[in-house]
């Protein structure tokens, strides 16, 4: 294989080159993996992330150093009672090197994908997020001027900032709710030059995120016998999985895969109930009855994706089965508590969906779920909000334009966006 990459269907075992290819061109069912021709796990000598980018799916690099920053803990350690604590930190902490300023993961996503989507030649990406990973993007857009269209609900945009300006973000508000975001986004990408960010489809996100699995077991020498992480999506789960897979072909960090030990917040646990349903489909009715409500009432609304990619091949179903493992429901009480104690012991403030991995940390213990003796990864996902507050600016993202629920893309408004996108000036491939 000459290419640095080439990207595999487990569904029917082909085998290509990436044109920035999101879905089988068999068109089955299943997540795209990337496959590189270096089995052995080479750290560059690049900032933050791009350390490991001789296992992402790019050539070259940004001038970003944030990445993932993992550290023996000796106080949640002791406190948990657990022998072999390592926690990989991504988000805003300064005295630990941690350098992601919008204090979330999804940074480990934007930056490759901004990344591969150029080097392809793509075009433009959109993004329908007004949490942390909209957030990620625009920081990536501000720190590099890669375009990127976001689109979100109205009320939603002020939860947009960076800490840089970003004068290349398309922000689009549109009057109603996530839903119909993701439909007008979803439209908006019909338009030349603009294509999808792609979600768990996207092999630069997984493999971004898979970079916390790398640098974990780097910092420790060796895999973790378990993975405790939060999931909406579950993306992080599966990303974890596939670095574990390389690294275990790699052959220098042990055999095993870990075990996954993933969490979500109560009431809102789709993937929970199917997975002690024993089920590949997620039943709406039982797994996430009155979803509205449930949704409203959670302390960690980046964990309520409706739809994970649970079933599809390749996907945490498929995870959780390879490598064994469960799923915790946690609460609202059990998270804030974990949150607090974490700070006091650690020194930094969590995120809620951090604080939910920590509350099933402490549970796995107490349920004896896991042998304390025994090696943990613990993937906090994001922290530092706290001191980023007061050390660094903010930048609010002002909209571009605004439609209406359901008004489509008209006339006007199509006009807008494509002048926008011919003033980007970015190369698109024919
Ligand atoms: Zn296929």
């Amino acid at each position: 294989m000459k290419e640095k990459y080439l990207l595999h269907c487990p569904g029917c075992g082909r085998l290509f080159p990436d044109r920035y290819t999101l879905d089988c061109p068999g068109g089955c069912d299943a997540l795209l993996r990337a496959v590189y021709a270096e089995r052995r796990l080479i750290l560059e000598s690049l900032p933050g992330i791009f350390r490991y980018s001789g296992w992402l799916p790019i050539e070259g690099h940004l001038p970003i150093d944030a990445g993932p920053v993992s550290y023996e803990s000796v106080g949640l350690a002791r406190e948990l009672g657990v022998s072999h604590l390592t926690i990989t930190f991504s988000g805003y902490w300064p005295e630990r090197g941690a350098g992601m300023e919008t204090c979330s993961f999804k940074e480990l996503e934007a930056q490759p994908t901004a990344l591969r989507l150029r080097e392809k030649g793509a075009g433009i990406i959109q993004v329908s997020s007004a949490g942390n990973t909209g957030r990620a993007f625009c920081q990536v857009s501000g720190l590099t001027g890669t375009p990127v269209v976001v689109v979100v609900p109205t009320p939603a945009a002020d939860r947009l900032w960076t800490t840089v300006p970003a004068e290349n973000v398309c922000l689009i508000t549109i009057d109603g709710d996530y839903s119909d975001s993701i439909a007008f986004g979803r439209e908006v990408c019909t338009l030349p030059g603009i294509v999808p960010e792609g979600g768990a489809k996207n092999v630069a996100r997984r493999d971004g995120m898979g970079t916390v699995m790398l640098d974990g077991t780097v910092s420790s020498g060796r895999l973790p016998d378990y993975y405790f992480q939060a999931v909406g999506s579950g993306t992080g789960g599966i990303a974890a999985w596939e670095a574990a897979e390389r690294l275990i072909a790699d052959g220098r960090f042990g055999s095993r895969l870990p075990e996954l030990h993933l969490s979500q917040n109560l009431p809102f646990v789709p993937m929970v109930r199917a997975h002690e349903a024993g089920r590949r489909d997620i039943v709406p009715s039982e797994d996430m009855p009155d979803p509205e409500a449930s949704i409203a009432r959670v302390s960690a609304d980046v964990l309520t994706n409706r739809h994970p990619p649970w079933g599809i091949r390749g996907g945490v179903f498929d995870a959780l089965a390879a490598s064994g493992g469960r799923m915790y429901a946690v609460t609202n009480e059990e998270a804030q508590d974990a949150g607090r104690l974490f700070a006091e012991i650690e020194g930094i403030d969590l995120d809620p969906a951090a604080a939910v991995a920590v509350a099933s940390l402490a549970c796995a213990v107490d349920e004896r779920f896991i042998d304390p003796k025994k090696h943990v990864l613990l993937n906090v996902t994001g922290g530092g909000y706290e001191r980023a507050a007061e050390d660094l600016d903010r930048h609010r993202i002002e909209p571009f334009t605004w439609a209406r629920a359901g008004a489509g893309l008209d006339g006007s408004l199509r006009d807008d966006i494509l002048e926008w996108v011919s003033e980007q000036g970015v190369a698109v491939r024919a």
